[in-house]
């Protein structure tokens, strides 16, 4: 009987980013991309990625991890995998390069394997899995979803896709070879719900340029244009549309200067006949000559278009008169932050433009419509929505359902549960396996995992602030010499109470004056400070209802 296939989502169902995916059979294991999520969460969390520890613990069994595209929400937590399990790593060109200088700078070194669409790559020793890449389109190039052969048939994983009917550059979407997957039987599809509460069909790609064209041409001052850098056909859109209108280009932002250059080294940019000019050179242009392609659409403070809308960007202002595009959309939960940017480059006088008429900007994932093609073309036994959250997955099954997967075929998973495939069917098995999010501090000089307790600590000191009560004790008696010294950072309501707290803190340790010093150092040190902790913040709650962080110190002289 052909061995059972586990399919183990770690990230990304049930949340929009961090994805990753372990597919199980005959104790071998294949990983479907391994992302990050970024996240708005304050105290120098600056992005999530997957509990791997499942994989971990497994490390002996993976065979090789497959990337479906470039994106930083499939790949951006590849470092913290590849630390613990050096497998191969297959991808695309653009995907690679995409991948190559993240690994770099957390200096981890890597089996990376180019593929092109077509190519079908086994997955690791004996392992009785393969994957084939099939071309699809989406907001970066190279994109691709993945036919798996597996003991229990075909498991066809779409990546994120849209179903692009005119894309900028390239081939477009395989379909013919989904059609023919989906001839010769699909046993269970993996599709991405990012879109599926949208109806119709998406814009295609092509669509933005004579938007961006458009405002080009009209705009009197510089024009700014802000995108993702790794959407090298809205670059080269941009790029068209700055030469239409007669205008330079130039390039804010290490990411965006970095991506150029790649889409460029790897022929996904048209040779302008000119290179974007230097920043000198741009600040000499006349306002009407000059169009700039910036990073720093979502409102990243630290990003070029943040730094400009705040007037400290070294090289470049934004003047009166001119022009910013955000050719992009807010990613949820970014809503705050480009609210705040828009605010700051409208009181510098600029015109901010977006999405809407014309036509500024196109998502990367399908809508309902092409959810429906995909799955037509492939007529999938079973169903499994990926890639959103549970109210996207939940609209996706439902139209799973209403293309004649029957409700039983359809699996709403999250991370965590595991779906196991037999000849029996495809079924949710009843425990679910470690999971969760683990946060990252990562700064240009690194990265580095911040436990929860750590968050939950800073959270508190930014909440309640930090109280040092310094007492001096008399080392034979155990009494009290002198007042408490208190030592505040962002305490409210101490001030002209220290006597009170000090008096509550004095009668707290009398109760345990005269106690032997004879049970150990230890033991009589650590009973007297948490009963300066304990008088202290019940002291805080009965006056301010706060609860600061309290370091209590002993002096024993
Ligand atoms: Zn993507």
């Amino acid at each position: 009987m052909p061995s059972p296939v586990q399919i183990v989502p770690l990230g990304g169902l049930g949340e929009v980013g961090m994805n990753c995916l372990a597919v199980e059979a005959a104790g071998r294991i294949a990983v479907i991309d391994c992302g990050v999520l970024f996240t708005d969460e304050p105290f120098g969390v600056d992005v999530l990625v997957p509990d791997l520890s499942w994989l971990i613990e497994r490390r002996a069994q993976v065979g090789a991890v497959f990337l479906t595209h470039g994106h930083e929400d499939h790949v951006g937590a590849l470092p913290f995998l590849l630390r613990h399990l050096p497998v191969p790593v297959y991808g695309t060109r653009f995907t690679l390069a995409m991948v190559k200088g993240r690994l770099e700078e957390a200096g981890v070194a890597a089996d990376l394997r180019e593929v092109v669409p077509g190519d079908v790559c086994p997955a690791g020793e004996a392992s009785p899995i393969s994957a084939e890449f099939i071309a699809v389109t989406h907001s970066i190039p190279d994109a691709c979803a993945l036919a798996l052969s597996t003991p229990q048939g075909t498991i066809l994983h779409s990546g994120d896709f849209k179903i692009d009917e005119r894309p900028v550059r390239g081939p477009g979407m395989d379909l013919e070879r989904l059609a023919a997957l989906g001839q010769a039987g699909v046993r269970l599809l993996l599709s991405d719900s990012t879109n599926s509460e949208r109806p119709g069909w998406s814009r295609s790609e092509s669509a933005v340029g004579p938007g961006l064209q458009d405002v080009m041409a009209e705009a009197t001052g510089r024009v700014f244009v802000a995108t993702f850098s790794s959407n090298a056909h809205r670059l080269q859109q941009v790029i068209e549309a700055a030469a239409g209108s007669g205008r330079r280009l130039a390039l804010l932002g290490r990411g965006m200067v970095q991506n150029f250059d790649i889409a460029k080294l790897l022929g996904h940019l048209s040779e302008p006949g000119w290179m974007p000019v230097s920043a000198e050179e741009a600040r000499r242009l006349p306002p009407r000559e000059l169009a700039v392609l910036t990073t720093g659409s979502q409102g990243e403070p630290r990003a070029a278009l943040g730094r400009l809308a705040r007037g400290d960007h070294p090289d470049l202002k934004v003047h009166a008169g001119d022009t910013v595009i955000l050719s992009s959309r807010q990613i949820p939960g970014n809503e705050l932050a480009v609210g705040r940017l828009v605010n700051e480059l409208c009181a510098r006088g600029a015109l901010v433009r977006w999405d809407g008429h014309p036509p500024l900007h196109a998502t990367g994932h399908a809508q309902e419509a092409e959810q429906r093609r995909l799955l037509q073309l492939t007529r999938p036994e079973f169903f499994v929505p990926v890639h959103g959250e549970y109210r996207q997955l939940a609209r996706h099954a439902a139209t799973a359902a209403s293309e004649g997967v029957p409700a039983g075929r359809c699996h709403l998973l999250t991370d965590g549960q595991v779906l196991s495939l037999t000849d029996a069917g495809a079924r949710i098995l009843p425990d679910r396996i470690r999971s969760g999010r683990v946060a990252i501090n990562r700064d240009e000089g690194g990265a580095v995992e911040v436990p929860d307790a750590v968050i939950e600590e800073r959270r508190r000191l930014a909440e309640f602030g930090l109280l040092m009560v310094v007492v001096s004790l008399d080392g034979a008696s155990g009494a009290v010499l002198g007042e408490p010294e208190f030592q505040a950072r962002g305490v409210a309501g101490l001030e002209g109470q220290e006597a009170e707290l000090g008096g509550e803190v004095r009668r707290a340790l009398e109760a345990l004056a005269g106690g032997s010093r004879a049970t150990g150092e230890a033991a009589w040190r650590a009973a007297r400070v948490e009963l300066v902790r304990v008088a202290v913040r019940r002291w805080f709650r009965r006056a301010t209802g706060r609860r600061p962080l309290v370091e209590p110190v002993l002096l024993v002289r």
